[in-house]
């Protein structure tokens, strides 16, 4: 297949990227960090030396942390011959971006890549933006959505790394040392042009919805298109290149269009995850969304289940203050969420116990020994209950302790019980890890469950089980 003339091809930039400082998420608190190599010169191009300026769209043999700007998708053949972008550009997007060697290789050989963006439910578009009170712009609920549905799917407008070390700095009006003052200037001017080459590339409409989305420049003294870099990147392990000599590798900031405009919560109704195949960004709500309810995500590095001064502290760089109602009554939610994590606590330290018995030990135990520690299920479904209420529902707590009542209730010899919660395991397995869909044969199974449930109930109803 050609590729049409419309196919832009990447340009390499000389320059090293390296370390961020930590976690997926919080591009907004990451400064661009720069390294002074003094040059004789303040030509502005030179601060983006080309290395290779024949670069060509059909290789893909760039160092490792040489900077490209590419448009993707873009897909080659297993024999690294250019394919072109896939037929689905023209409905689902596509990104500009300023990735490493590493990462566009990681990229274009992604089994599938370049699949078109999954629809999100059948019927009218689940979400809308609008502005919210107090909050700018937000994503509300345009009709009802389950838990565990697609949201939405969407390609980032812009992928650029977070944490860059450029080699060539222009140098400054001033003698001896570079004052912090004077570094943090340029840093901020040199990530802003680096920032520049791929919104360049962006087509008239991208660049406009770019454009339009929130920046903290004015506040944080950076410049325009990093400040909205800041303000709207979302983070992502997949989107992470590896350590080299030692060094943690860079993070990518992913701009979105409308996921942007989405708020934060402590207590969010949906997760986000990045799908590399349709190189798209999915947001799966994590508990049922009422139409016209604010749709939200989790913005923090801290757990949600920190404490309120924790979380509030980790938000600062957004220039918020999170009202949500945890946030909104401290003291109670503080208290609600210290009980979450004890309870949690010392559930896993049981779970652990259990199974670090061995088999042989196990053999002759009975089973209402073995189950030893499962409180009585209303305890279990108080724990839930207490999780619900400070809306933790996309915690990996939370899915474990809907393990938990499932087991109670195959232990106590409840089928049914057993199923409407090994039911909502499924819902948030597809939320969290992104299943396909609920699996019904597992349901039905209780995850496994099902034969000891079904022993148990023979033996409380008298029936003979031998
Ligand atoms: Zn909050």
């Amino acid at each position: 297949m050609l590729f049409s003339s419309a196919f832009s091809k990447p340009t390499v930039y000389s320059c090293l990227v390296t370390t961020s400082t930590r976690g997926p998420i919080g591009a907004a608190k990451r400064h661009i960090q720069a390294q002074w190599l003094r040059r004789k010169h303040n030509n502005a191009r030179d601060d983006f030396r080309q290395s290779r300026p024949d670069a060509q769209a059909s290789r893909l043999d760039y160092d490792y942390d040489e900077m490209i700007t590419a448009t993707m998708p873009m897909r080659f053949s297993p024999t690294s011959e250019l394919l072109g972008y896939p037929p689905n550009v023209d409905v689902d997007g596509q990104s500009e971006c300023f990735i490493s060697g590493h990462l566009m290789r990681k990229i274009v050989f992604t089994p599938g890549i370049g699949s078109p963006l999954p629809r999100a439910g059948p019927g009218v578009k689940s979400y809308r933006v609008t502005s919210v009170p107090n909050k700018g712009e937000g994503m509300l609920a345009a009709r009802d959505i389950s838990a565990g549905e697609l949201v939405l799917a969407e390609r980032p407008l812009l992928v650029v790394p977070i944490g860059v070390k450029m080699k060539t700095v222009r140098v400054l009006p001033s003698n001896g040392e570079p004052t912090s003052a004077q570094t943090t200037q340029v840093q901020e001017e040199d990530a802003e042009k680096f920032f520049a080459l791929a919104v360049k590339r962006m087509k008239p409409r991208q660049r406009e919805a770019f454009e339009k989305l929130e920046s903290s420049h004015l506040r944080e003294g950076c410049g325009p298109i990093e400040g909205r870099v800041r303000m709207n990147a979302f983070g992502f392990k997949e989107l992470r290149d590896p350590p080299k000599n030692g060094k943690p590798g860079p993070n990518y900031g992913i701009v979105c269009e409308d996921l942007s405009r989405i708020n934060h919560s402590c207590g969010p109704n949906t997760i986000q995850h990045w799908d590399m195949p349709s190189f798209s960004i999915q947001l799966r709500a994590v508990r049922d969304i009422e139409q016209g309810e604010e749709i939200s995500v989790n913005y923090s590095e801290a757990s949600l289940m920190a404490s309120y001064a924790a979380r509030q502290a980790d938000l600062a760089p957004y220039g918020f203050r999170c009202d949500c109602p945890s946030c909104t009554n401290p003291k109670a939610s503080d208290a609600r969420r210290h009980q979450i994590r004890t309870m949690l606590q010392s559930r896993t330290k049981l779970a652990e116990q259990r199974s670090g018995a061995g088999p042989e030990e196990d053999s002759d135990t009975p089973v209402e020994e073995l189950l030893d520690g499962l409180t009585l299920v209303q305890e279990l479904l108080d724990g839930l209950k207490l999780i619900e209420k400070e809306g933790l529902e996309g915690t990996s707590g939370y899915g474990f302790m809907l393990t938990l009542v499932m087991s109670r209730y195959a232990a106590d010899g409840d089928v049914a019980g057993m199923r409407v919660y090994a039911r909502k395991f499924s819902v948030w397995r597809v939320a969290t890890h992104r299943e396909g869909a609920v699996d019904e044969e597992e349901v039905e199974n209780g995850f496994g469950l099902l034969p000891l449930a079904e022993l148990v109930q023979k033996m409380t109803t008298g029936e003979s089980i031998l």
